[in-house]
């Protein structure tokens, strides 16, 4: 599919080549493509299909926080916020993290607001990395990891989630050729996007163990920390033993609020790694959005909205779920984040590239290839990870009751 950018070049040099081709958006040829979400929302938006595709939440968070943002920008806080972030909300983030794991964080030297979890990633990563660095990540993964380590300059180096009858697990033996003297930082992301795995213990503890063995940096991606179901729970990393000197943490209130356009996140570890960080985030933004922060302040200081969240998730997620089983999808049942994979397998379709451009017009729904947040091998090609996850779709259920129980009825007509 042209786009845009692809009839612009030819294009200048620079490092946007590298995230670019990070990204699997520079093509053989040299042009430029979209991304897999641009693309299949075009689709979604030509056919009339439910876009299942991209994961943003189809109804607001909660009027009263809302109020609360109204009430700050009455209140004068329309100007720089500071580039930590305004004081009301580390303190909640500070409050927030002793409340719910006992962790102890002090507000002024250990908690960074930052825009969006995007930009506490970002941050981080040219903060920290560089050259010669290796970064090591779960594969499938989150698009900006890849981008933003290409950025830094820095090598990514990734571990499979490998499917198992107990869902996409760790692969230990791939965590212990990963991990080693040039690991920089290892990226986690727990509960994980696309694939809705929960670390559990052991999980958690074979990372901790190889981090600390290498001298590496833990920097955790917990943006769905509250949006876990049935007797899943979200361990942070910071509060196993001896990780807490050497783990960053970065949440975002877009996912746990609803609020993702606010682009409210923050980032907490040691005083020493968000300065650091801080060091690098002042010139990128230096600050953003402090009625937002204001607003979120309030919100962090009250459980209920993100447990209230995650338990109509979980009954989505099961209307979902038995709606793709029905029309013949092998379903992973997701045990955190809004996403759940499905295997097109089953239904004759081992390439969920070719999957989900027809699906539209099969079913009028759309989804995103799970190979899409895998990466390449040395020649371009895609790697072993995306070729075992090729025939997997990504659908969300962030979505109202009624447009998935629509959903549900069209992906019916696949079994007919
Ligand atoms: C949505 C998402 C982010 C980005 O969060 P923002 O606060 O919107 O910047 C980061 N990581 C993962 C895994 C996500 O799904």
């Amino acid at each position: 599919m042209s786009t845009s950018l692809e009839q612009a070049g030819p294009y200048p040099p620079g490092r946007w080549r590298d995230v670019a081709r990070a990204s699997g958006l520079l093509g053989p040829t040299g042009t430029v493509t979209q991304t897999v979400f641009a693309e299949m929302t075009q689709l979604a938006t030509a056919t009339g299909a439910i876009n299942l595709g991209q994961g943003f939440p189809d109804v607001d968070g909660p009027a009263w926080v809302q109020e609360l943002a109204v009430d700050a920008i009455r209140a004068g806080h329309n100007q720089y916020a500071p580039g930590d972030g305004v004081p009301p909300l580390r303190r909640a983030v500070a409050d927030h993290q002793r409340r719910r794991y006992g962790l102890d964080l002090d507000p002024d030297t250990q908690v960074l607001v930052t825009t969006g979890a995007t930009e506490a990633i970002a941050a981080t990563l040219l903060a920290l990395a560089g050259p010669g660095d290796e970064v090591v990540t779960l594969e499938p993964f989150y698009d900006s990891y890849a981008a933003s380590i290409a950025m830094a300059g820095a090598t990514h180096v990734t571990v499979p989630l490998v499917a198992t009858p107990a869902g996409f697990r760790l692969d230990r033996e791939a965590l212990r050729r990963a991990v080693g003297p040039r690991t920089r930082i290892v990226l986690l992301n727990s509960p994980h996007n696309p694939t809705g795995t929960v670390l559990d213990a052991d999980e958690l503890a074979a990372i901790a163990a190889a981090a600390r063995e290498h001298d590496a940096i833990v920097v955790t991606d917990e943006v769905y920390e509250h949006l876990v179901f049935d007797d899943a729970r979200h361990v942070p990393v910071a509060t196993l033993p001896g990780m807490a000197q050497r783990t960053l943490a970065i949440s975002s209130a877009g996912k746990t609020f609803s609020f993702t356009g606010w682009k409210v996140g923050w980032l907490t570890g040691p005083a020493e790694l968000v300065t650091a960080v801080r060091t690098v985030k002042q010139f990128l933004t230096y600050s953003s959005g402090p009625a937002f922060q204001h607003a979120v302040a309030g919100a962090l200081a009250d459980d209920d909205a993100p447990r209230a969240l995650a338990t109509s998730l979980a009954a989505r997620r099961d209307l979902l779920c038995a709606g793709l089983v029905a029309a013949g999808f092998d379903v992973t049942v997701p045990r955190g984040t809004y996403f759940v994979v499905a295997d097109g397998a089953p239904l004759g379709f081992a390439d969920g590239w070719d999957l989900c451009r027809r699906l539209p017009d099969l079913a009028g729904v759309v989804g995103v290839p799970v190979s899409a947040f895998c990466g390449t091998d040395a020649d371009g090609d895609p790697s072993a990870t995306a070729r075992a996850l090729a025939s997997r779709v990504r659908f969300t259920f962030v979505k109202r009751e009624e447009v998935l129980r629509d959903a549900v009825g069209r992906l019916a007509a696949l079994r007919r």
